[in-house]
């Protein structure tokens, strides 16, 4: 038998033993002591529905149910000694104690592993609703757990049995051979692997995972299971490949499709000047023809093109500049291509071009315009303003009527679209407006805006032409502007119309003959009252009342001149007369043209004015005219009558015919300027001003048929001559006038000459004249006051001061005389051969020039008209001084010469004496005045003087250039 007491007591287990009728503990081990916290002998009192938390009565069910065997196992809560709830798994047995059942029951505290389990359970519950792929399998390698979304991606059932499936079932074939390896690797080494791995539906799909797996091992080291998270990354997949072939795309759009090139901008000065490839694609190279650029500069690259094409760089530099992005076409005339261009600015320097070449498109638009060419002749004689146009508006053609009517040139208005033009349809509208009319062709009425703003009204009329599959619009409008305007306003048009002709002095009016003979004035305006002084309403059924009023005379006339008219068909021209009540005359003149109307009727449109005064006024001036005909032709003053556009001579009176010395005739087929000598430019001027009655009086040179010119005084006047402005003009001599005008003034200039010549005497008779005569008046004093004590030798001497102040008055005076002597007497002229008379002079002078030692050079001289006396004076002093101003020091060397001159014979006496210095040069000629003392040299400064005087009697003048100590030349004229 078994020791159960020790047995009981002893057990590590917790183990209680209960009364199965009540429930009462009837027993209690050391192991329950310590879990529940109660003494064994506390716990011996307590009932098990004291430690079960379940209710009593179901507590003592549960008791009886384990008496009965009915159970052995089951869990339950048991209440500590502190309180505390603790799970506990019960094993129970009933086992007879002295006939009374009893329960063993061992205790198991579960708490802790009932924990660990709803922990496992929360992740359990994690791990299942994950959305990674979340499997775990055996090492048989047979799949034990999936989570729901491994099983959905896998295609398997949320309640299938998953020991049917291994993990190869799982992967593709490449998969499976991968996760072999890596699983081996893994026990090997231990620890995890991840990577890119592809599972396999059940359906087939591949799925790419990106995967990690575990080998878990047991604590005896061997495998246990193996554990796999997978995520899916098809999309992350999708993408890539998206991404892949977009960039592939790109790349070969890159390549293949346009030229691109990144560029870096050059700048010289401040001022863009070239640019240089950073990088360039294939396409670049294809386009351009150029290879390896990068690193290059353009203008190495194409030659040239700095030259011919810098508006390329102009276009980069301002999208560089402004950071505005631009497309364009453009020719390079260096590559000869042409390319559309579009351009962006990356940088403050740098920029990117993605171009295309489009000769091609260039071409086309050429063949579409040469498609056009046969449309051209057409489009270019049309009056109206052709424009072809594509589909989106662009205007590719037009003629120069269009231009006009728009007022821009062809080239501005080849850059336009029809939208920048036309203002009665929006831009989109204006497109559907297009499509509409290419598909029915229509008349448009719209409204365009000319160049500078103006809006007229078209009416366009349409075609389509198509080429090579694209249509264009051809288009052909009229400015219908006037015409809409006309519309507006016809409505005040004939109240207008009445208003004018009103004012028009005469009767506007419409004249109609019936085919019965009889006849009406639709229409007359109110002027018909002053003329036939009848009412426009009385006239517009019968118009013979206007017949009563013509003169009986004229009326046959009248009525045969319509009749002509209207059986012709010609303008109705007549000039008749209308008599009044009070028997007044007046003088018609009436015009019209006829249209024969459908009816047969003729209608005239016309007018008739009152023309007596104009015909009083055309006979008086006929009368005139006559009159002043005779006027003309008879006067003694000389007349002309010029034509001023043509110059030519319209009519010459018979002075003029006498004056000139040409028949009249012959003066009739003269110009003025045959006559006048100034220079056609000039006569057209000065006729002009007398035209436009600016001037009418003028001085003039004319010529007469002998060659004399003679000066003339001209009064010219405008006058209508045959309805044409003509220069009437009255001519007189005034060559005697000039002549005696001439005379006068140099008789005044000899008279002002004479008078300061006085002044001059006055000059000397003061000073000089007073010098001696002060040297006589005082030695005489001396000589009497000293009468007795005066010694012969003083008084002898005094005498001889006396004597020699006399001698010098008496030179004075007798030069003076000389000088006032010297006339200009023409008549005293005569031709003197100058050579002769240097030849007298030089044997006059020959003593002193022997005495000077000096050559005296002569030229050839002229022969000359001159007063002899004078001339000879005149080279007396000036070679006298030329003899008497020489260096002491110095060979003496003299030249007398001559030169021509239009007017004038020009002399010279050149010196090379002491010469005079620049601020003495106009001193010499100033009569007494001397540059020198008596003591230097002897004169009395009178000689010069004299030669000037001489000089001008000949009407020349005397003149001297001189450096002093160099030597003196002395000019002088006479006049021819
Ligand atoms: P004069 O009787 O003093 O010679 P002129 O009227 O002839 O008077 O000359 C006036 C002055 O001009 C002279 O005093 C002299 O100083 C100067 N003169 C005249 N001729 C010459 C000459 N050939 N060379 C230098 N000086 C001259």
């Amino acid at each position: 038998m078994i020791d159960f007491e020790n047995y009981f007591d002893t057990n590590p287990a917790i183990m209680l033993l209960i009364d199965s009728e009540n429930g009462q503990i009837a027993k209690a081990n050391k192991s329950a002591s310590d879990f529940y916290g109660y003494t064994i002998d506390e716990l011996g009192t307590l009932n098990i529905s004291d430690i079960n938390i379940l209710p009593r009565v179901e507590c003592l069910k549960q008791v009886k149910k384990i008496a009965k065997k009915e159970l052995a196992n089951c869990n339950f809560k048991h209440r500590l000694k502190d309180n505390s709830i603790k799970d506990v798994k019960i094993l129970a047995t009933p086992i007879e104690v002295d006939k009374h059942i009893m329960n063993v029951a061992i205790i198991e505290d579960i708490s802790v592993e009932l924990k660990n389990l709803e922990e496992l359970k929360k992740y359990y519950k994690i791990v299942d609703e994950s959305l990674a792929f979340i499997g775990v399998a055996n090492k048989e390698r047979e799949v034990v757990y999936l989570n729901k979304a491994f099983k959905k991606a896998i295609g398997i059932n949320n309640n299938e049995d998953l020991s049917k499936y291994k993990t190869s079932d799982l992967y593709t074939k490449e998969a499976v051979n991968k996760n072999a390896k890596l699983y081996k690797k893994s026990i090997l080494n231990g620890g995890n692997w991840i990577g890119e791995n592809e599972l396999k539906a059940l359906d087939g799909t591949i799925i790419p995972v990106i995967q990690s797996g575990i080998v878990v091992k047991d604590s005896s080291n061997n495998i246990d299971f193996t554990s796999i998270t997978a995520f899916d990354i098809s999309q992350k997949k999708a993408a890539e490949t998206k991404l892949i072939q977009s960039e592939k795309f790109y790349k070969s759009l890159f390549d293949n499709l346009n030229g691109f090139a990144y560029c870096k901008l050059l700048y010289k000065n401040g001022k863009a000047n070239d640019f240089e490839y950073v990088l360039v694609n294939r396409a670049f190279e294809d386009l351009t023809g150029l290879k390896e650029v990068c690193g290059k500069r353009v203008s190495e690259v194409i030659p040239g093109i700095l030259e011919k094409d810098f508006a390329l760089i102009r276009h980069y530099a301002d999208v560089v500049e402004t950071g505005i992005p631009r497309s364009f076409e453009i020719f390079l005339e260096s590559m000869n291509k042409w390319f559309s261009v579009s351009v962006i600015s990356t940088d403050s320097s740098h920029f990117m071009v993605s171009f295309d070449v489009i000769d091609e498109r260039k071409k086309h638009e050429k063949l579409i315009q040469s498609s056009l060419r046969r449309y051209k002749a057409l489009l270019e004689i049309s009056k109206d303003g052709i424009h072809v146009i594509d589909k989106a508006g662009k205007i590719i053609e037009v003629n120069d009527a269009f231009c006009d009517m728009l007022g821009y040139s062809k080239a501005e208005i080849l850059n336009l679209n029809l939208n920048q033009i036309d203002v009665n349809f929006s831009k989109d509208e204006l497109l559907d407006k297009i499509e509409e009319v290419i598909k029915n062709n229509s008349i448009i009425e719209t409204k365009h805006r000319k160049k500078y703003g103006t809006i007229i009204d078209v009416e366009v009329n349409t075609a389509v032409l198509s080429y090579e599959g694209v249509d264009y619009l051809y288009c052909s409008s009229r400015d219908i502007s006037e015409r809409v305007k006309a519309e507006k306003i016809s409505d005040e048009a004939l109240n207008r119309l009445n208003k004018i002709a009103s004012r028009v002095p005469g009767v506007l009016y419409q004249y109609v003959l019936r085919t019965d003979g009889t006849s009406y004035f639709p229409y007359a305006s109110e002027g018909v009252r002053d003329i036939y002084n009848v009412s426009p309403k009385e006239i517009i059924e019968d118009a013979s009342v206007v017949f009563n009023r013509i003169h009986k005379d004229d009326l046959e006339g009248v009525i045969k001149s319509i009749n002509v008219s209207a059986k012709n068909l010609t303008p109705w021209q007549y000039e008749y007369r209308v008599q009044e009540d009070d028997g007044t005359i007046h003088l018609l003149y009436g015009n019209s043209i006829p249209q024969k109307q459908p009816d047969g009727e003729i209608l005239w449109h016309g007018f008739i004015t009152d023309i007596t005064e104009q015909k009083k006024a055309e006979k008086a001036l006929l009368e005139l005219s006559d009159r002043f005909k005779h006027f003309f032709d008879l006067h003694s003053a000389v007349m002309l009558l010029i034509d001023p556009d043509s110059n030519n001579i319209l009519d010459a009176n018979i002075s003029a015919s006498n004056f000139y010395g040409y028949t009249r005739i012959e003066l009739q087929q003269m110009k003025i300027t045959d006559i006048n000598i100034l220079k056609p430019e000039e006569v057209k001027r000065e006729m002009e001003l007398a035209v436009n009655e600016k001037r009418n009086y003028f001085v003039f040179k004319h010529k007469l048929s002998n060659g004399e010119l003679i000066p003339v005084e001209v009064h010219s006047t405008p006058i209508l001559f045959d309805g044409k402005k003509t220069l009437f003009s009255i001519i007189h001599d005034i060559s005697l006038k000039e002549k005696s005008e001439q005379q006068v003034k140099e008789y005044t200039n000899k008279l002002e000459r004479m008078n300061a010549d006085l002044d001059s005497f006055a000059y000397v008779a003061s000073h000089d004249l007073k010098a001696p005569l002060n040297v006589v008046n005082g030695f005489l004093g001396l000589i009497n006051s000293k009468k007795d004590s005066l010694s012969k030798e003083s008084r002898d001497e005094y005498l001889k001061y006396i004597q020699d102040a006399v001698n010098q008055m008496k030179l004075l005076i007798n030069d003076l005389l000389h000088f006032s002597r010297i006339g200009s007497n023409k008549d005293s002229f005569v031709m003197v051969d100058v050579n002769h008379l240097l030849i007298s002079i030089q044997d006059v002078l020959a003593e002193t020039i022997h005495k000077s030692n000096a050559t005296v050079t002569i030229q050839p001289l002229p022969t000359i008209s001159a007063n002899k006396t004078l001339l000879n004076e005149l080279f007396m002093n000036l070679l006298g001084n030329a003899l008497k101003y020489h260096k002491s020091d110095q060979e003496v060397l003299i030249e007398v010469g001559y030169q021509e001159t239009p007017e004038y014979h020009q002399f010279f006496v050149k010196d090379n004496g002491i010469g005079i210095a620049t601020e003495n040069l106009g001193k010499v000629f100033v009569m007494f005045k001397r540059l020198h003392t008596q003591t230097e040299f002897e004169g009395t400064g009178i000689g010069l003087s004299l030669c000037k005087r001489i000089v001008e009697a000949h009407n020349g003048q005397i003149w001297v250039e001189s450096v002093l100590g160099e030597g003196s030349t002395f000019y002088f004229t006479i006049k021819k």
